[in-house]
């Protein structure tokens, strides 16, 4: 039998590293065998050398959609295995009969392969169920009853509750406690076959009520549950613990490096009380699985508790689980971030014992870092006003459009060249114009020349208004022989440069500017009402014009609108006809100061 490996984590943001390798240094996993599929101790025996040097697991329940946290997880898992030649099995923890739905299921495989991962090794699937474990479970339940290490406890929920005692006093032993195997082998052959009521007795591990943990004050191993399941349908009356199951999962699946959060480090004693326990009765293979706990992943400005999450949902304060302001994985890929983004955002919050927070920032950051080499550019007009050219027809004559060129990204010329057209009218953001300048305004008011990136400087005369006072259009003037690219086109010295579209070209887009959904950095900290915080300008809609560029954008894909950030086209409302951008991010970060 194999003991646990001493813990020499919390040092390095790289534990589990040290770990796997330490382990692989010292051949603590050399001689274990793999069947080709999971399975108990006699099966793995007649199997090979496992060729995985470690093998990982990524084990969600199937009752919500993935969040921020699982990618963390997922990626941990996934990319551990990968950097060190093992394998990591995607594995469904099904074992609640309730709250589990097949579109979970489906949704959690496709947000794992959107990330960038497999369960595929070889020709061999490595995508497992929980509840394909029932029949061994059940098995390893019998068998420890006949050893005498369970039994059968018929006292109430609430006598157990009171009898566990608590931190500073022991527990005192169930009355059912010495009662001998074939007795409790009977009656647990009895909650099996449906003949008790819920709650009526559960199957109790049998270790040591006065034990410091509490974990291992004789814990409940199987419940009776008369529920259907979404697998093994009406099959069971009885299901496992979550903590009676999940060792057992990890050691049929030959599993070395358990990985999980910080909550189960007290449920370890009993994971490895387990699983030692069922190799010496001879039903596990070894060497046996450890685990390891790892600070879970908190980013700021959103919540991750799946109620919570539900919650708006159903209140309707967002536009579903894959609204893009949502921090499930679903809701980020709407929003726009990649694969890429996410696995280097995870990265960088490192791995480690120490709990804290990851500013959503380095979310950006990361999107930012994955999108500036890669994602084409173009020009966008968030919030439109005509800035008409008075004297286009003097400097141009009759012609009704100046072709414009442009490289779709400044260091990429692969991704070659955009064309769109300079004419008479064309729209600018609202806020390139102020009648009177403000200190250090240095684009339009009358007076001023600007160049318009990509065309002509222009001097501004004024602008026409309507009744209310408001900006209509924006009057200017062409400064000859200032085309961008054109020899002595530099000779004018301006202080800026501002983005536009032709009104003759341009797009019409529906903008969706998203924003976070909280303005507090913990919304839920401390058990703070989150619905408190939440951000009125989290999304707004607005009508925009993008460049002509763009004509046949495919839904899905990213752009840099210049000076505007990143946008990407919604891959559930965008239509070439009818084109909807959603902002993920802008060009630096708004929040901080
Ligand atoms: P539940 O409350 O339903 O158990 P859960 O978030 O733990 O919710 P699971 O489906 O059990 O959901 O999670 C799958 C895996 O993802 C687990 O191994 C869990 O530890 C891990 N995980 C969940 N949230 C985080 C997080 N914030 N950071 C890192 N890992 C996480
Ligand atoms: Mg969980």
């Amino acid at each position: 039998m194999t003991s646990a490996p001493a813990d020499d984590s919390a040092k390095s943001s790289n534990f589990l590293r040290h770990i796997i390798e330490r382990d692989l240094a010292h051949g603590a996993y050399a001689g274990r065998r793999f069947a080709g599929t999971p399975g108990d101790a006699a099966h793995h025996q007649a199997g090979t050398l496992d060729p995985a040097r470690i093998r990982t697991r990524f084990p969600p329940e199937p009752n919500g959609y993935l969040h921020i946290g699982h990618a963390k997880s997922i990626t941990l898992n996934f990319g551990l295995a990968a950097e060190y030649g093992g394998v990591c099995h995607m594995r469904f923890d099904d074992t609640n009969p309730e709250k589990e739905e097949q579109e979970y299921v489906d949704s959690i495989l496709d947000a794992v392969q959107w990330l960038g991962f497999g369960w595929q090794v070889n020709g061999t699937s490595h995508l497992y169920y929980a509840s394909h474990y029932f029949d061994f479970m059940y098995r390893a339940a019998e068998a420890l009853i006949e050893a005498g290490q369970a039994y059968v406890d018929e006292q109430s929920a609430d006598e157990m509750r009171a009898h566990r005692g608590d931190f500073n006093t022991p527990g005192t032993d169930s009355p059912y406690r010495d009662r001998p195997p074939a007795a409790n082998l009977a009656r647990f052959r009895e909650m099996r076959d449906g003949r008790h009521a819920d709650g009526a007795m559960v199957l109790r591990a049998k270790i040591d009520m006065a034990s410091p943990n509490i974990n291992l004050r004789d814990p409940a191993i199987y419940r009776i549950k008369h529920a259907e399941h979404h697998n093994t349908g009406n099959t069971w009356r009885i299901y496992p613990m979550y903590t009676y199951a999940h060792p057992i999962e990890d050691a049929l699946e030959q599993i070395t490096h358990s990985i999980c959060t910080l909550e189960f480090e007290d449920q370890r004693p009993f994971y490895d009380w387990l699983l030692d326990t069922l190799c010496t009765l001879g039903l596990l293979a070894q060497p046996r699985p450890h685990q390891y706990e790892f600070a879970r992943l908190n980013v700021t400005y959103v919540i991750t508790s799946k109620r919570k999450l539900r919650a708006l949902v159903d209140e309707k304060i967002v536009d579903g689980w894959d609204d893009p302001r949502m921090p499930t994985i679903v809701g980020l890929r709407r929003r726009g971030y990649t694969p890429e983004a996410i696995r280097l955002m995870c990265e960088r919050a490192g791995t480690s014992k120490a709990g804290g927070w990851t500013d959503y920032a380095s979310l950006d950051i990361a999107l930012r870092d994955d999108l500036e080499g890669k994602a084409a550019r173009a020009m966008a007009v968030v919030d439109p006003v005509p800035l008409k050219l008075a004297n286009w027809a003097e400097v141009f004559g009759s012609a009704a459009v100046e072709p414009c060129h442009a490289p779709a990204h400044p260091h990429q010329p692969d991704l070659g060249q955009r064309a769109f057209g300079l004419g008479p009218q064309l729209w600018i953001e609202r806020d390139d114009f102020a009648e009177i300048a403000p200190k250090g305004f240095f684009r339009l008011f009358p007076g001023n020349k600007v160049r318009l990136k990509y065309g002509v400087v222009v001097e501004c005369t004024g602008c026409e208004k309507d009744a209310q006072d408001r900006v209509t259009a924006v009057l200017a003037n062409v400064v000859p022989d200032t085309r961008s690219g054109t020899p002595g086109a530099d000779r004018v010295k301006v202080k800026g440069t501002i983005t536009w579209v032709g009104v003759h070209d341009a797009i019409a887009a529906e903008l969706r500017l998203y924003d976070r959904l909280f303005t507090e950095a913990q919304p839920d900290a401390g058990g703070k009402d989150f619905k408190a915080s939440l951000n009125p300008a989290s999304k707004q809609v607005v009508r925009g014009y993008v460049e002509s560029s763009l004509a046949a954008l495919p839904a899905d894909t990213r752009v840099q609108f210049e000076r505007h950030g990143y946008f990407v086209t919604d891959r559930v409302d965008h239509t070439v006809g009818a084109p909807v951008f959603n902002r993920i991010t802008g060009l630096k970060d708004s929040w901080s100061k």
